[in-house]
Formats: C-alpha cells, sequence, structure tokens
C-alpha cells in the first residue's frame, strides 16, 4: 500500500486568473481549432467539444442540431443505434458531424464491420469506449482496430494516467478519453472508491499525450461553461459532455410532466439501471461502475445552451487574452479556491 500526497484538484477547486488583454470583445475571439491526427492523419476543424455517447445525448438528432447551427460540435452517437438507423443517417454531410461509438463486444465489433463493408469510407471517426481503459485486453483491441481500419481516426478510453495515456497512443489511438468518475451521474467513485479528480487528471494526461503527439478529450464533469473553459485551460484538446447537453428536444426521449406541473427529461448514465433495462445486455462492460438517473428539467432547443455555452468560452478567453482557444491554455493560470476535502466525490 502506498499513499500518494500530492494535491489532485477538480474543476471546482480553482478559478482562472485573469490577465492583462488586448481583446475588445468576445467577438475577436475563435474557439475552433485544428488538428492533423497522428494516425489518421485526417484533419479536424470545429469547435472541440463533444456531445457524449449516451441516451438522450449522443443522438442523430443532436448531430442534426449541430449541422444546422454550423457550429462545428460533433457527437459521439450512442452505442445503441441499430445498423440500420447508422446506414441510413450516414453520409457525406452527417459523417463529418459524429463519431461512430463502439464498446469491446463482438457484437458491437461486429456491427462497424457489417457497416465498413456496406458503406465503406463514410465513417471517419470512431470513439472505442469502456469503462475501464487499464486492461490489456483494451489495449489489445485498440490495436486490432487500429490494424483494420488505418484511415479511422480513433477516440479511445478512459484512462487518468499519463503511463495510460502513452501505452493507448502507441496502441494506434488518435485521442484518448480522459476520465473516471466524475461524470454527472457516474458512480464510480461511490461504488468502488476508483475515481482521479477531473482537472488533475487532464492536465497530466494532456502532458503525457502532446508528449507523443496525441491528443486528449476530457470526458465528464463539466456542470457549467466555466468547467469547459477550465478544461481547456488546463491542455484539453477536446471536451466531451453529458450532463450539460441533456435534456433538449434533441435527446429522442419522451418529456414528462412532474407533480409540480413542470416538464421533465430522465437522463441516465449507460450502466445505470434504466440503460440496463433499454438495452438488456447490451453495457455489460460498465456493470463495474454503476450509473444513476436523475430527472432534469426539460430546457428546449440545445441551440439556446449552446450559445450560453460557447459564448461563455469566449468570454474566459478575453478575460485572459487569448484570441484563439489554442492560447487558452498558454495563458491559464489556476488559483486553488477549495480544501482538498471537497473533491472526493465529484459533483455530490
Ligand atoms: P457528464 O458530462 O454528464 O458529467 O459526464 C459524461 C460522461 O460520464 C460520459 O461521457 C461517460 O464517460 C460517463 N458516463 C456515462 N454514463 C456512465 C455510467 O453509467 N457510469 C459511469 N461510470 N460513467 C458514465
Amino acid at each position: 500500500m502506498r499513499i500518494e500526497e500530492d494535491i489532485k484538484l477538480d474543476y471546482k477547486d480553482v478559478l482562472i486568473r485573469p490577465k492583462r488583454s488586448t481583446l475588445g470583445s468576445r467577438k475577436e475571439v475563435d474557439i475552433t481549432r485544428e488538428f492533423k491526427f497522428r494516425w489518421s492523419g485526417k484533419v479536424f476543424k470545429g469547435v472541440p467539444v463533444i456531445a457524449a455517447n449516451m441516451d438522450g445525448v449522443g443522438t442523430m438528432d443532436m448531430a442534426r442540431a449541430f449541422i444546422k447551427d454550423g457550429n462545428g460540435l460533433t457527437v459521439a452517437l450512442h452505442k445503441h443505434y441499430t445498423l440500420d438507423d447508422l446506414l441510413n443517417f450516414y453520409d457525406k454531410k452527417t459523417s463529418a458531424a459524429v463519431w461512430y461509438s463502439i464498446g469491446m463486444t463482438p457484437a458491437d465489433e461486429k456491427k462497424l464491420d457489417s457497416f465498413m463493408k456496406k458503406k465503406p469510407g463514410l465513417v471517419e471517426k470512431l470513439c472505442l469506449d469502456v469503462a475501464n481503459g487499464y486492461s490489456e485486453g483494451f489495449v489489445d483491441f485498440v490495436g486490432r482496430v487500429r490494424k483494420k481500419y488505418p484511415k479511422l481516426t480513433i477516440m479511445a478510453g478512459n484512462v487518468v494516467t499519463g503511463e495510460m495515456v502513452e501505452q493507448l497512443i502507441l496502441a494506434g489511438v488518435d485521442v484518448v478519453k480522459v476520465g473516471i468518475g466524475p461524470g454527472s451521474v457516474c458512480t464510480t467513485r461511490k461504488m468502488t472508491g476508483i475515481g482521479y479528480p477531473q482537472l488533475s487528471a487532464v492536465i497530466e494526461c494532456a502532458d503525457a499525450a502532446h508528449g507523443l503527439g496525441g491528443l486528449i478529450c476530457a470526458d465528464g464533469g463539466c456542470t457549467v461553461p466555466g468547467d469547459v473553459a477550465k478544461a481547456f485551460g488546463a491542455g484539453a484538446d477536446f471536451v466531451m459532455l453529458g450532463g450539460m447537453l441533456a435534456g433538449h428536444d434533441q435527446a429522442e426521449e419522451k418529456v414528462t410532466q412532474g407533480p409540480d406541473g413542470k416538464k421533465y427529461l430522465a437522463f441516465y448514465g449507460m450502466s445505470s439501471d434504466t440503460a440496463m433495462k433499454r438495452h438488456k445486455g447490451g453495457v455489460a462492460e460498465y456493470r463495474a461502475s454503476e450509473g444513476k438517473t436523475v430527472k432534469i428539467p426539460y430546457r428546449g432547443d440545445v441551440t439556446a445552451t449552446l450559445q450560453d455555452l460557447l459564448g461563455g468560452l469566449r468570454s474566459t478567453c478575453t478575460y485572459v487574452g487569448a484570441r484563439k482557444l489554442k492560447e487558452l491554455s498558454k495563458r491559464t493560470t489556476f488559483i486553488r479556491v477549495t480544501q482538498q476535502l471537497n473533491t472526493v466525490f465529484g459533483q455530490e
């Protein structure tokens, strides 16, 4: 047994220090990024915010809304669309806006293989998503998918430490997904005691990835636009959002009325009982780290939420004098504002 005494921080443990700036208005800020992926060689240009591959968030309707809005965000489609749904959805336009997501199950891999045979060249970006990215089996899986599909941009995770980021990048991953336990409907920290404060995970993993020419996606734990700015300030290349994009028309779920007369939408972790019941055996790999179900107030169309989110991010850049999102992490100084004890259970 060993105790690590270094201080590890979550988003809410810090604020970003304002800096002198020549920027007059947030309109002058460019929040798009351009990346060339290490393995696929493909180029990404857009706002590097991704809707999480969860029911109610990673939906085809969300992707259509992003395309219509022309905001350059992308959606990681949840894993439970049928092959036919996917074949009908994918075309040249939609392809750029989505990440095709799979877990490690043979059924997922078979579905992807069938898709690739039926519509070759249409999938550009793949998200290999498991609750625990530390298993040797996952590294082998990533390596096999990379060998089979050398031209695909692959995002994979989740992990929270530099050595595993390096291993995944060397195995063929372009973007490593970072975050164990910070999610708004995730109970991993409570059920297993496992986790890593998300801001520190992002700082350490970004450093490891960038050293090898790879990228990271900070996944989970953002509850307000300022958290998204902190993730980018910490060095994240992409940020993935679940709860912040839940509760909208694009959820593809039924809006219900609460006893208070207000409208609600259910939002649940992909390993929650709700997801288990809905998808039966399809979420087995999440079993060890359960999720919960919450009711969130219905928020209408996602466009207004996006305006708030992207406006907040632009404002952060203005406060620290970053003309482009790319400059934000260089211009970021974090100030600690809480004691360590508060961070253990993340969002609770
Ligand atoms: P949020 O933005 O809501 O804080 O976090 C979203 C992330 O939570 C997802 O992208 C995914 O990594 C994680 N997540 C989603 N469902 C579950 C679950 O049931 N259990 C766990 N451990 N994590 C989940």
